[in-house]
């Protein structure tokens, strides 16, 4: 897709390129290219969480008046795009993405002015306290007990999958409040400290070695109703909600990015002389990615284009996470086929074979395997594809 600026975007791309030149450190650079696993770790998302705090521009996708940056649709491409290609850190999303999003649509005032500005300044970090070790695609089936005692609410169970729950200093989590009724209508959507006691965190670890995940568990947990979002009983709308905003966010700017740092790769001569761009079978392949990023990217401007307007991403945030999912999935697999032997996973000096191949570079040979495998988990994390077909085919297609 080739997109024509008017000179007011051009001179907006020329001031984001000028601020990535000048804050992006290649310290920050190097963690964003290393890193094996779907979310960067604290220290440095948080480091460039901090930077673009300072800017003004850590919530593009906010409203202006909840400290948004108030950018149309084209400056938000073009800022996706710009800091995909500088090889700009990602920031966490379960404040930022998922949080703050459903607190500006659900919370009270109250709510609103003391949460927001703390995932703004980066002072909360959030995890998502939603799966349970026998809830996951069923949710409404989960069990994490919350018993009534005066104004506070007692929490006894676990949670699992619990994603960046070492980090945390918050949770926004599902309890059971009533279990008399339909399964979604005794859940209460809560926030909570991770510091309360009786709280205990147990890291997962991934088959590639990397600790995203945990599970969590929840021992005479005393939290104060006010903490409650929405009402108590009622919080499977406030939960829904929110997941559009999880499954809705976009990516086909670091697809564009990945395809492309796919076919420098594939131009690169190997040492029987050949060239992987050359086979037409993988060149074809190549071509058919980016026919799948391009729509991709149109159904992006689509969810975008509705939270400019003041709304949620809708039931077609199930289309954009399950394209997403398989696209960086398959695209894991092509930079697997890419380097052949380079991507092989256990080499004892990955870095110093990528040196050794300057069309590679070091970061490629290190992160192959271990993104393949860890991005097995993204058509599963976020509620699975199959689930998400059973959204579209009910409240996209209506049928
Ligand atoms: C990397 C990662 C990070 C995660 N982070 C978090 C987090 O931070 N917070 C959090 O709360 N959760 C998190 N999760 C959990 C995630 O939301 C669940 O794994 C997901 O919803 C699936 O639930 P399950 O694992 O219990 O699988 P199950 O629900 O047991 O599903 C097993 C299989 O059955 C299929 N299936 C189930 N029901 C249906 C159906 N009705 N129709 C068709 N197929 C069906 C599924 O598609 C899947 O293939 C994370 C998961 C991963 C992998």
């Amino acid at each position: 897709m080739e997109v024509s600026l008017s000179p007011e975007h051009e001179a907006f791309r020329r001031e984001v390129r000028d601020f990535l030149e000048r804050e992006l450190t290649s310290e920050m650079k190097q963690a964003a290219a290393y890193c094996p696993g779907i979310f960067l770790d604290y220290e440095h998302n948080m480091a460039w969480h901090r930077v673009l705090y300072q800017k003004g521009w850590v919530a593009p996708a906010w409203p202006a008046e909840y400290g948004g940056t108030g950018w149309d649709l084209m400056q938000r491409y073009i800022w996706t795009t710009e800091t995909t290609l500088a090889g700009a850190p990602s920031t966490a999303p379960m404040g930022l993405g998922m949080c703050g999003p459903m607190l500006i649509g659900h919370g009270t005032e109250e709510q609103k002015r003391y949460y927001l500005p703390r995932i703004l300044s980066g002072e909360d970090y959030w995890c998502q306290g939603y799966s349970e070790p026998a809830s996951g695609s069923d949710l409404a089936s989960l069990k994490l007990k919350a018993e009534t005692d005066g104004d506070d609410f007692i929490l006894n169970g676990s949670k699992i999958w619990t994603t960046h729950a070492h980090y945390a200093n918050r949770m926004f989590v599902l309890v059971r409040s009533d279990d008399t009724g339909k399964p979604q209508d005794g859940i209460t959507f809560l926030l909570l400290d991770m510091d309360s006691p009786g709280i205990s965190v147990e890291p997962i670890l991934f088959a590639s070695g990397t600790h995203e995940v945990n599970q969590v568990f929840f021992d005479q947990v005393r939290v104060p109703k006010r903490n409650i979002v929405g009402e108590e009983n009622h919080g499977w709308t406030v939960a829904k909600y929110l997941l559009e905003f999880e499954r809705g966010g976009g990516g086909a700017a670091r697809f564009h990015t990945a395809l492309k740092q796919l076919r420098q790769l594939a131009e690169h001569t190997d040492a029987a002389g050949q060239r992987l761009v050359d086979d037409p079978a993988f060149a074809a392949k190549l071509d058919a990615t980016q026919v799948r990023i391009e729509a991709i990217q149109f159904t992006e401007f689509r969810i975008m284009a509705a939270i400019a307007g003041g709304g949620s991403p809708g039931p077609e945030s199930s289309i954009m996470k399950t394209m997403g999912a398989d696209m960086g999935q398959y695209l894991s697999e092509l930079m697997v086929e890419t380097l052949g032997f380079y991507a092989t996973p256990h080499q004892p000096d990955a870095r110093s074979v990528g040196q050794n191949v300057p069309a590679i570079g070091p970061e490629a040979g290190v992160t192959a395997f271990p993104r393949y495998f860890n991005l097995r988990a993204s058509s599963i994390a976020g509620g699975s594809n199959e689930v998400q077909r059973n959204i579209m085919a009910k409240l996209v297609l209506g049928l």
